[in-house]
């Protein structure tokens, strides 16, 4: 059965590079990298190597990374790093109501212990203006953390301004940048951030290794207590396979950056194209201009979301609602009802995203099936045939509008 994989946002797969570049390290060089012996210091060794790797991808110096078990795991080493460390009485922190929940729900657990945070609003572009994030600054705030880049819209926020309004403030930055370390050029100093979490699996390396990039000077409380590894800021064995992976993905990466963008865009961008002229009322959701290459969002009005990807899976396409489940039920994205969206418009939405390895044969293969699959979904859905009633009675207000401004008088 012929399959298209547009998810590329819920995960990369592992690309053969990266692969043969951990083999070894599964099965010959198995030393704990904190072992003096010969074993030991091989293992040392990869992890040093992808530690300057990483650097490179980001303008960082290899001593200021610091790896992790992901994305998840790197945004809350960041959070409660700094806040932790803070000696302040009162402590406050600024986000985005769009955050990644591994932001959002660590900045939740922070609140039921006492800080302050600042959920800062973001318009209909899913782009949150830095003015709003300067209001949001008190005196007692410690940290702000603003994603780089959505990961259901794809849309990419002001960091260079942010950052600038944190030195201001004399306040710590930190960005959640696991949607755009391997998709966009990434430098921390133009930046200005002081933390910046990425994760292998989403950009071809492997799942549950990641890395945080901190500041020197910035103070930090590591989440983990054991070992001294990763100089006393993350405990526990590393994991070398992972690591060795990781910095192949961010040095293939480093090669590929431009090349894939570019690919990557045009054939979102001949999808969009395809599914705007071929499915009536739909709409990309968040802004048009600010995006990462490869990501789509869109609402087919009328369509209940959970059904259509799987009828889409049924018809061999991979993609994803931003839906989360939650005690049995279907919650509608937090991040398109941050954006304004209706909880029908929100469950409508669908998030497409592409890849390294997407091909324009994905794109047609997808094309051809979707306009079918919508329409068989909508014929399903009681609120179709009201969508399609409202926008006849629209259109015919609107033409009514028209033909009375024309009409000589
Ligand atoms: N932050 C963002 C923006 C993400 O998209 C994801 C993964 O979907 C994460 C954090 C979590 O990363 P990980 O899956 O490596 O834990």
């Amino acid at each position: 059965m012929r399959r298209a994989y547009l998810d590329y946002n819920a995960t990369t797969p592992l690309a053969p590079e990266v692969f043969e570049a951990m083999k070894p390290y599964w099965l010959d060089d198995y030393g704990n990298a904190s072992s003096v012996h010969w074993y030991g210091q091989r293992a040392k060794s990869a992890v040093e190597q992808a530690r300057e790797q990483v650097a490179r991808l980001i303008g960082a110096q290899p001593a200021e990374v610091v790896f992790t078990g992901g994305g998840t795991e790197s945004d809350n080493a960041a959070i409660f790093g700094v806040v932790g460390a803070a000696t302040s009485a009162a402590k406050h922190v600024v986000a985005t109501t769009i955050e990644h929940h591994a932001v959002l729900f660590t900045a939740r657990a922070l609140e039921q212990r006492g800080v302050g945070v600042t959920y800062v609003r973001v318009g209909s572009s899913g782009v949150v203006d830095p003015f709003d994030v300067a209001r949001a600054v008190r005196p007692d705030t410690v940290l702000i953390s603003v994603m780089h880049a959505n990961n259901e819209l794809g849309t990419i926020q002001p960091l260079e301004e942010i950052g600038g309004i944190a030195r201001e403030h004399d306040v710590y930055f930190h960005t959640d940048a696991v949607q755009t370390v391997g998709k966009t050029p990434i430098d921390v100093e133009k930046l200005g951030v002081d933390l910046l979490s990425l994760s292998a699996h989403k950009f071809y390396g492997p799942k549950g290794v990641g890395a945080l990039y901190i500041r020197p000077g910035t103070p930090f409380r590591s989440l983990l207590y054991g070992g001294h590894h990763e100089r006393d800021r993350r405990a526990g064995t590393e994991n070398v396979p992972g690591i060795v992976g990781l910095g192949r993905a961010a040095e293939l990466a480093g090669e590929h950056l431009q090349a894939d963008a570019l690919r990557v865009a045009t054939l979102r961008d001949r999808f969009e194209e395809g599914v705007l002229s071929s499915v009536p009322l739909v709409s990309i959701n968040g802004d048009f201009h600010r995006r990462v290459p490869g990501t789509t969002n869109i609402s087919f009005r009328g369509i209940e979301g959970e059904g259509f990807v799987i009828a889409l899976d049924l018809g061999g396409v991979a993609c994803s609602t931003g839906a989360a489940c939650s005690s049995g039920s279907i919650e509608p994205s937090h991040v398109l009802a941050a954006i304004g969206k209706t909880n029908e418009q929100a469950r409508s939405s669908i998030r497409f995203s592409f890849g390294r390895y997407s091909t324009p044969e994905d794109v047609d293969f997808v094309l051809g099936i979707l306009p079918g699959i919508a329409a068989r979904c909508r014929a399903m859905t009681p609120s179709w045939k009201e969508a399609v009633r409202k926008e006849a009675v629209r259109k015919q207000a609107f033409s009514r509008q028209l033909s009375a401004v024309s009409e000589p008088v």
